[in-house]
């Protein structure tokens, strides 16, 4: 029942633009971040995955990337990456604005993606700003525990934002005017709890929220799903027939 009342809302407040977060990876066997058998359960962040880290030893924060960029690459797409491509092919959904960064919406499909959190698919020197491709960033691992810059030799970083770095300018704009242009926010798999892109629904003119467990802004929501995300956008789309 509330999935058709979200695919009535869906249709009626267009344009619709997606959100997504961890929740909507983990029926893909990718771990989330902050539940008591996600990530940083067992690590800290600010040890393997934060700038001031990878500025101390870049040696350390790639193993730990190279094992999750491993995890992540051989990852397929859910029910839900599926869902949400559909939508956007018979033109329900605008963009989908992701916190992941395990490219997995644009494998299910999906055209317009923003990465806020930047993503898997290349790594940056910090000192020219080159990128690398991950295959090519994955091929100097293998043999090195840092992969170099082509260009100038510098380390190069994930290409992911890590704690303590801003936001990618350019996708947090584009996240930001999306959100704005909205008449509804669909939010999919987030706890809303990670700023400043947990504020994004507040800038939609509604949001709804389809996340198993509470989020920040559960209250405000025009429509609230406690479900998975796979679930829950398969029958969105067959309630639009
Ligand atoms: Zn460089």
């Amino acid at each position: 029942m509330s999935a058709v009342a979200l695919a009535a809302l869906v249709v009626e407040r267009q344009p619709c633009v997606v959100l997504t977060g961890a929740g909507v990876s983990t029926e893909s066997g990718i771990p989330d971040f902050r539940s008591p058998t996600g990530i940083w359960a067992d690590v800290d962040p600010f040890e393997v995955a934060s700038i001031h880290a990878f500025k101390r030893d870049p040696a350390r924060v790639w193993a730990f990337y190279r094992e999750r960029i491993d995890v992540l690459r051989n990852a397929e797409p859910n029910a839900a990456h599926v869902a949400l491509a559909e939508l956007e092919r018979r033109g329900h959904v605008r963009a989908v604005v992701t916190q992941n960064i395990d490219t997995l919406h644009s494998r299910a499909g999906s055209e317009d993606v923003v990465e806020v959190h930047g993503s898997i698919r290349s790594a940056q020197c910090l000192a020219c700003l080159w990128s690398e491709p991950a295959d090519a960033v994955l091929a100097q691992l293998a043999e090195s525990a840092v992969p170099a810059c082509p260009h100038c030799g510098g380390p190069l970083k994930p290409g992911v934002v890590l704690f303590g770095e801003l936001l990618p300018a350019g996708a947090m704009e584009r996240a930001v005017q999306l959100a704005r242009g909205a008449r509804l926010m669909l939010v999919v798999g987030s706890s809303l709890e990670v700023w400043p892109v947990g504020g994004l629904p507040l800038e939609a003119r509604s949001f709804a929220i389809v996340n198993r467990g509470p989020t920040a802004l559960d209250a405000r929501a025009v429509l609230r799903i406690d479900a998975g995300a796979g679930e829950t956008l398969a029958a969105v789309v067959e309630a639009l027939g």
